[in-house]
């Protein structure tokens, strides 16, 4: 079964072929960070406009390098939601239209569910078993998830505010990094000090597996306001406190993936998600899981970031064990719940 995948729920404009016997076999991405850059975030409705400009002749292009036809689709996955619904709308539009004139399937697809599954996209690792725990960190998700199947989802912890990913970009605004930060913040921390500053690990010392970032972003505004006001802020020290930042996300992010672990008894940890390929965050949950003797799993990091092979990958799932839209379709869903979804049976 050969399936097109659509993403357009922020601001990438993904397109995928996923075949079920054959894996991926073509994906092209589009990223509009230049046009939303000098605004300093993603304009909504800048962003439908490029995904309607963008998406036909990506998926020729698609079609076109992959040596495929339009003929040979079995079926059509796009992102319903979670993310702006008019950049959502052009997206699943695109893909029902398509769908109805080549009369086939058509599905809508979670976002964060395609997030979840990207790690078992890659063919050259094994992909995790079920049961796992999966660490959802991106630009607006941070959660611990017991993942039992495909669409067997339970909810182990949040956020109660900003997201990882939120507070990566915030945090980079703020160090006057631009825009998007989060990366940039990253790159700058490679060259701190380690253990030169030393920043809080929101909610560890109670119980539980929520978050809280939103403190540590006001953390460092202060930190940074003080070494300013005493001409202490050079570029040596504004990588300091990148480093001190970055370490504080993710030694908190491993401690309740710990947790986690211990609470449901797992071994095999799945990270997803745009703040999953962090590198110092790769590092820190491989030589953690390695001591609980557990194993961690992540995508490519092409996989990490909004893409549209991982929504073609869900909607093939899916689509293969026969769930398809109904008619009329659903409406899509700016916000949707992961724990919603049915599985496949
Ligand atoms: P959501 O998936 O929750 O709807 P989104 O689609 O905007 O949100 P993603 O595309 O998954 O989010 O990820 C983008 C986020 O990942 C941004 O916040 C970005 O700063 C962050 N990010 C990307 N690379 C890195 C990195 N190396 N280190 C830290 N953060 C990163
Ligand atoms: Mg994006
Ligand atoms: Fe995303």
């Amino acid at each position: 079964m050969l399936v097109l995948g659509i993403e357009t729920s922020c601001d990438e404009t993904g397109v995928a072929l996923y075949d079920t016997t054959r894996g991926l076999v073509a994906d092209a991405l589009y990223s509009q960070v230049e046009l939303h850059e000098r605004y300093g975030g993603v304009v909504p409705e800048l962003a439908s406009r490029d995904h309607l400009r963008k998406l036909s002749p990506l998926v020729r292009q698609l079609l076109d390098e992959s040596g495929h036809t339009l003929q040979q689709l079995d079926g059509i996955a796009y992102t319903a939601g979670p993310g702006l619904i008019g950049a959502l709308m052009t997206g699943a539009c695109f893909g029902r239209s398509l769908a109805f004139a080549l009369q086939i399937p058509a599905l809508g697809i979670h976002h964060m569910e395609g997030h979840l599954l990207a790690p078992l996209l890659d063919q050259t690792q094994t992909p995790p078993e079920f049961p796992f725990v999966a660490l959802l960190v991106s630009g607006g998700h941070t959660q611990l998830i017991q993942v039992d199947a495909i669409g067997e989802y339970t909810l182990l912890g949040e956020s109660v505010d900003d997201a990882a990913g939120e507070a990566f970009d915030k945090t980079a605004k703020l160090l006057d990094l631009g825009y998007p930060g989060g990366p940039r913040l990253a790159r700058l921390a490679e060259q701190g000090t380690r253990g030169r500053f030393r920043f809080p690990r929101p909610m560890t010392d109670r119980p539980g597996l929520d978050f809280s970032f939103s403190g540590l972003k006001t953390h460092t505004l202060t930190c940074v306001k003080q070494l300013r006001e005493t001409d202490q802020l050079d570029q040596q020290t504004l990588a300091d406190v990148a480093w001190a930042f970055q370490d504080a996300v993710v030694d908190t992010l491993v401690i309740k993936c710990k947790r986690a672990l211990k609470q449901t008894g797992l071994k095999r940890l799945v990270i997803a998600g745009g703040v999953s390929a962090n590198q110092h965050l790769r590092e820190q949950l491989r030589s953690t899981l390695q001591g609980m003797g557990g194993e961690v799993y992540y995508p490519a990091p092409a996989y990490c970031t909004d893409n549209g092979a991982m929504i073609a990958y869900a909607g093939a799932c899916r689509l293969l064990a026969g769930q398809q839209d109904q008619s009329p379709p659903p409406a899509l869903r700016p916000r949707w719940p992961l724990v919603e979804l049915q599985g496949l049976a």
